[in-house]
């Protein structure tokens, strides 16, 4: 066994890791709900353990070395603890049924590689980690190696005196590698979660903005009409919001903003989309909601906000009244475009409007 054959080993293996690594960035990206992301990220990290268990360098007769303790340790820090027991248990089942000499040793490596990824992940827990950690994390992995020492004290020694120096830099060297790689994937997804929600929020009230709405709002309303389901479309206007800005400023008006943002939002439903559509106007999709039902609902939130008025820095209550225009197909019909919906919605908010204000009108499907 050369260092060169041993060097060698652990390049395939980050081969591996480069797979593994593409397939975390594949599962962050395209899984919709957190449960089923969790459960292929353990995957992932259970298949790169296993994986690089079957590119092995044999140090020594049944004794392979290889890079399955850096998935191991990183495991949690990447994949929480359904990862961490996933990986665990893949590469000890597997670690076992390779046999040799180095099983049992291999097996407890790896359970001492678990405990020191989750004691580093629970302490480490939200900050940042950098290639120093993963280095350390490595120095852990290089650790385990004490394990050999379930053989017989002569045989750890001679594979230890022969190659233990290379595998203590190739382990660091490979959780580095693969800890780095996972990482910068991990924080590219984030950066780019973050970017995408900002570019589809109001920053003033943090409800969707237009643009959000106008891409979200048609497919939750085709969506509904596919599955002959009900659907509504709301618009809500302030009355005379121009007066409350021009009596208390527009820092107020701005306040009063955010005021009724909080009030619908804790009206409606999480699967509603609820946007700010323009100046002092939300928009709402709310799909299951049939004329009568939308109805309701514009008539709760109509009371809601002329019953709530905003107390400004505790003192001043600004009262204000909305008008709600209101779009309403019960899914038994084929039902308009969402812009001829959206028309019929803001025709309803006119006549509300035309009518006194502080009301509710409603379009129906035609
Ligand atoms: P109506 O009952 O007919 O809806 O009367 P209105 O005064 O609410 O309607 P109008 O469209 O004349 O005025 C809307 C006002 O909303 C004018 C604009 O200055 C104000 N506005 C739009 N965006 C913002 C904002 O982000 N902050 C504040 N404070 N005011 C805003
Ligand atoms: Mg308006
Ligand atoms: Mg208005």
């Amino acid at each position: 066994m050369t260092t060169a054959l041993l060097v060698s080993g652990v390049l395939q293996n980050l081969g591996i890791a480069a797979i593994a690594a593409l397939f975390y960035d594949i599962v962050l990206r395209s899984c919709p709900t957190p449960g089923v992301r969790h459960t292929l990220v353990a995957f992932v990290f259970g298949a790169g353990a296993v994986g690089s268990m079957m590119l092995p360098v044999e140090v020594a007769p049944g004794i392979i070395f290889d890079l399955r303790n850096a998935f191991v340790i990183l495991a949690m820090t990447f994949g929480g603890w359904l990862a961490v027991a996933v990986t665990t248990l893949a590469a000890f089942s597997y670690r076992l049924w390779l046999g040799g000499a180095g099983a049992l040793p291999g097996g407890v490596g790896i359970l001492m590689c678990a405990s020191a990824g989750i004691a580093f992940a629970l302490y480490f827990k939200g900050r940042r980690n950098g290639l120093f950690s993963f280095a350390m994390l490595g120095l852990f992995c290089a650790a385990s190696l004490v394990s050999m020492f379930l053989l017989p004290f002569e045989t750890a020694m001679g594979i230890l005196k022969k190659v233990g120096p290379v595998m203590l830099v190739m382990n660091i060297l490979g959780t580095m590698i693969v800890g780095g790689i996972v990482d910068r994937q991990k924080r590219q997804f984030e950066r780019e979660s973050v970017l995408s929600q900002e570019a589809s929020t109001d920053s003033l009230t943090r409800l969707a903005n237009r643009r959000a709405f106008d891409l979200r709002g048609p497919d939750l309303m085709e969506t509904a009409n596919q599955q002959g389901d009900a659907c509504a479309l709301m618009l809500i206007d302030i009355d005379h919001f121009k007066q409350i800005n021009d009596a208390h400023g527009h820092d107020v008006g701005d306040k009063v903003l955010q005021h009724l943002a909080v009030l619908v939002r804790s009206n409606v439903r999480k699967t509603d989309l609820v946007a700010r559509y323009g100046g002092e106007e939300i928009a709402l999709v709310l799909p299951s909601h049939d004329a009568k039902r939308a109805f309701g609902l514009g008539e709760r939130l109509r009371k809601a906000v002329a019953g709530t008025p905003y107390r400004h820095e505790g003192k001043l209550d600004i009262t204000l009244s909305v008008s709600i225009g209101l779009y309403a197909s019960d899914g038994s019909t084929e039902s308009e475009a969402f812009t001829t919906a959206f028309k019929r919605a803001d025709m309803a908010l006119y006549r509300a409007k035309e009518a006194g204000r502080n009301r509710v009108e409603i379009a129906l499907a035609a």
